[in-house]
């Protein structure tokens, strides 16, 4: 699936930039509306990281809301049961401003310690 893979691409790009340590949690932030199913996006993820470097690595997923903005009074409300109308003033003139998203929340490192590493178990 693109999605775990883009994912998992912006992880190692980031590790670029931190030599030294390991990722240990990504967090991703999806919106409601994004359509995304996240039980695939969560088995697909795991499918991926699977006897690779990262296989200890974590995904958090985080869901957003979809939200809308008021053209007439500027107010921002979470849309309920696609009622986009403006919960201040009623206004149907609102614009939609996220809700969509699929991006990388958080990536949570920690720095390698020379003593562990590589000690895994070798049963
Ligand atoms: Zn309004």
């Amino acid at each position: 699936m693109g999605i775990a893979n883009s994912v998992l691409e912006a992880v190692r790009t980031e590790m670029g930039r931190h030599p030294g340590t390991y990722p240990c949690k990504v967090g991703v932030r999806i919106g409601e509306m994004a359509a995304i199913d996240q039980d695939a996006l969560r088995f697909c993820f795991e499918a991926m990281i699977l006897e690779t470097d990262l296989e200890s690595l974590e995904l958090g997923i985080e869901v957003c809301p979809r939200r809308h903005r008021c053209q007439v009074c500027g107010y921002e409300f979470i849309v309920r049961d696609y009622d986009s109308r403006c919960g201040q003033c009623a206004s149907l003139e609102t614009t939609c401003i996220s809700g969509d998203e699929l991006e990388l929340a958080y990536l949570e490192v920690e720095e390698y310690e020379p003593s562990t590493a590589g000690a895994k178990s070798t049963q």
